[in-house]
């Protein structure tokens, strides 16, 4: 992956992925239930993409 920060083609460690809608549940083990928003780590600057 390309970094959108330093422009360098590191690998991007998956931070986490949460849900953003619908809130009424923290699992994530539903795909199928809401809408999801996954953040990424640049392993060269640290700094978080989408
Ligand atoms: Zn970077």
């Amino acid at each position: 992956m390309i970094c959108a920060h330093c422009g360098y083609g590191t690998t991007q460690t998956s931070r986490n992925v949460r849900r953003i809608a619908p809130k009424y549940d923290d699992s994530l083990n539903d795909p199928k239930g809401g809408v999801f928003e996954k953040t990424w780590s640049c392993d060269y600057c640290d700094q978080v993409t989408r």
